[in-house]
């Protein structure tokens, strides 16, 4: 049982890495409670996998392109908003069931950017909240085009890794935050400071209240799948 898993990029993988969990999704690779997000992989498995492992709360890693002309390399952004441009990914874990309608206000758990954003600040000023992320499927970078219209849009930074993982995590009531960091950087150190324990004020574990409240699901949320 672990109460907290961290997502991470391949490029973040720890050594060692393993098959670490079996589900109906498919395998999950990592260490631990240390998940690795490869290429190509259903979000669901390491969502899924984290639930079933017994944790409350989920803290994932990206690396971004920047679209703020503001930000620099080496820059940390806990993103608080977001863009969805993913095409085709397997965004739900209720497909057919007529339930599960999501609230995104906030998208990413209040708790958990509290957390990264002090964890981040002790590493570099340059740390910053409140970014607007557009995820995009990958694997390539943006054009400049897209670039352009990102920052129309109001977006600060553009990746491919956090969707939909917030989405699945609010379906099993999971706490999700995320950091993100523009080229490459170590990110794992900062995610593990973060963890030390955060008094939880979030709503992030009441999401199927009403669901559960109406009948359509019980407490089990095995049988929510
Ligand atoms: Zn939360």
């Amino acid at each position: 049982m672990t109460d907290t898993v961290f997502i991470l990029p391949p490029a973040l993988a720890p050594g060692g890495t393993a098959q670490v969990a079996e589900t109906p999704f498919g395998a999950v690779s990592g260490r631990g409670n240390i998940f690795v997000r490869t290429e190509g992989s259903d979000a669901r498995a390491l969502i899924y996998a984290a639930k079933a492992g017994g944790a409350r709360r989920v803290i994932a890693a990206d690396f971004v392109q920047p679209v703020s002309p503001l930000l620099e390399p080496g820059d940390i952004i806990i993103p608080a908003d977001l863009i969805d441009q993913t095409k085709l990914r397997p965004f739900t874990f209720f497909v057919g069931k007529g339930y599960g309608f999501i609230k995104l206000n906030p998208p990413f758990c209040p708790d958990l950017m509290g957390a990264l954003l002090g964890a981040a600040r002790r590493r570099t000023a340059r740390s910053f909240r409140g970014g607007t992320y557009v995820c995009a499927d990958g694997p390539r970078d943006a054009t400049p085009a897209e670039l352009r219209m990102y920052r129309q849009w109001g977006a600060d930074l553009v990746g491919t890794g956090l969707l939909p993982e917030v989405y699945l995590a609010r379906e099993l009531e999971l706490c999700y935050g995320a950091i993100t960091a523009v080229g490459e950087a170590d990110l794992l150190p900062i995610l593990q400071e973060a963890v030390t324990p955060v008094e939880q004020t979030c709503a992030c574990g009441q999401t199927m209240k009403l669901t559960k409240e109406m009948g359509a699901v019980g407490e089990d949320w095995r049988t929510w799948l």
